[in-house]
């Protein structure tokens, strides 16, 4: 009997240990930061950089009226799996996006009640999220991939990310937001990890979101603590600049002027008030520990808040500004053509024949480009042009006005242009 009650104590000892390095180990985006860091300290001075420019986003934006205008992401999941129970189901992902625009638009229904007092700081992002329905060569798509995989499982060190080494190659970052589902076991209970703005013009890569895909939407593999989809949540405020709630050090800063100080990270779900009047400087009700970006379980966090949001826009218009241009979220093919009028632009016009052209179109979209006189009669033709400004001389034609006609293969779009010497 003695032996076993012995057993029984090691086993709960053992249990105990690997839950607190589960839950210590649940995002790691700062670890896979400082690993980085190691390998190029570049990094730690882009920060810096960055930190400035979204300080100074933040002041000159602070009191504009709509500077927070609705910003809608397209979103690609790649789905990375070795079994059929990893290629979770097309609605698990629906779930977890629409948990995301949920709980970016302050319409999840577990928000704080009115009368809480962190209620005042609750904040709708005017962030929201869509599947991909427009691929990166402008065709239609579902907004996920699906990739067999012979690994096992990942470790986080990013070998998800790329076809090469069994993951999935993202698609163009400045236009989509990835996420990465797979297996983390081997990562030591890692849920999930994020890449911030200040490395993707130097990673672009590596840039987006993996998540463990037990702790990814809310049906399916989802499992409790993690079924509530709020682990993605927390990594794409990460991939939109927003750091821990504790600062990642003990009463550290995390850049945002409403979020309580705090001394630690929190985890399961705290009693409210928690640490209140702490040597950190907490006031009387306490820490924000309900705030996504701190580790209590997904029951428990319930908000950002206003300065949070403020902040992520500053990312999506400082360093992520491709998102505010993306049709990634437009209908493909010639349904939008509102939308893919305003993808080409053409100027000067009218001119003396040396016309520039613009264009908004996801990485890898090739176009020809083809001149038509009024007759329709084609007179010059430019085939896989990819590299904008394109400049356009025409200054052999006689006056008058002329045609161009972009076409990819999946649309075509007409504009009209003058020729006045
Ligand atoms: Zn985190």
């Amino acid at each position: 009997m003695k032996n076993l009650y012995k057993c029984f104590l090691l086993g709960l000892a053992i249990l105990f240990c690997l839950h607190t390095q589960a839950q210590r180990n649940k995002c790691a985006t700062m670890q896979v930061l400082e690993q980085r860091m190691k390998k190029d300290p570049s990094i730690q001075l882009r920060m810096q950089q960055s930190e400035i420019k979204t300080q100074k986003w933040i002041s000159a934006n602070r009191n504009a009226k709509k500077a927070q205008k609705l910003v809608s992401i397209p979103v690609v999941v790649h789905v990375i799996y070795n079994n059929a129970t990893q290629n979770i189901s097309t609605a698990q992902i629906q779930s977890q996006i629409d948990i995301l625009n949920d709980d970016f638009g302050l319409l999840n229904s577990d928000s704080l009640d009115y009368s809480h007092p962190f209620w005042q700081y609750t904040a709708d992002t005017e962030i929201e999220f869509c599947l991909a329905t427009r691929d990166p060569n402008g065709k239609a798509t579902s907004g996920i991939t699906r990739t067999y995989t012979d690994s096992l499982s990942f470790a986080g060190d990013g070998y998800e990310k790329y076809t090469s080494t069994g993951g999935k190659d993202n698609w163009d970052p400045t236009k989509y937001l990835n996420l990465w589902v797979c297996d983390l076991s081997a990562s030591n209970g890692t849920l999930g990890y994020a890449s911030f703005p200040s490395d993707l013009d130097s990673n672009p890569d590596e840039d987006g979101v993996v998540i463990n895909y037990t702790a990814f939407g809310n049906i399916g593999t989802a499992t409790a603590p993690n079924d509530l989809g709020r682990t993605a949540t927390h990594e794409v405020g990460h991939w939109l600049n927003l750091r821990h709630i504790w600062g990642d050090s003990t009463c550290g800063d995390d850049f945002v002027a409403d979020t309580e100080p705090a001394e630690k990270d929190n985890y399961g779900c705290p009693i409210f008030p928690h640490n209140a009047n702490s040597n950190c400087g907490s006031g009387a009700d306490g820490e924000m520990y309900m705030n996504y970006m701190d580790y209590v379980d997904d029951t428990c966090m319930v908000m950002f808040t206003t300065d949070q949001g403020m902040r992520m826009h500053a990312a999506l218009n400082v360093e992520r500004a491709g998102l505010l241009t993306s049709l990634g979220c437009s209908i493909s093919s010639t349904i939008n053509e509102v939308l893919l009028e305003n993808t080409f632009d053409i100027y000067p016009n009218p001119n003396n024949g040396n016309f520039i052209i613009n264009a908004q179109l996801t990485k890898n979209e090739v176009v020809s480009i083809t001149l038509y006189n009024l007759l329709g009669s084609k007179i010059q033709q430019y085939d896989n042009v990819s590299t904008y400004p394109f400049l356009m001389s025409l200054n052999d034609l006689p006056n008058g006005s002329y045609f161009i006609k972009f076409n990819n293969g999946n649309y075509t779009i007409t504009k009209k242009v003058f020729i006045s010497k």
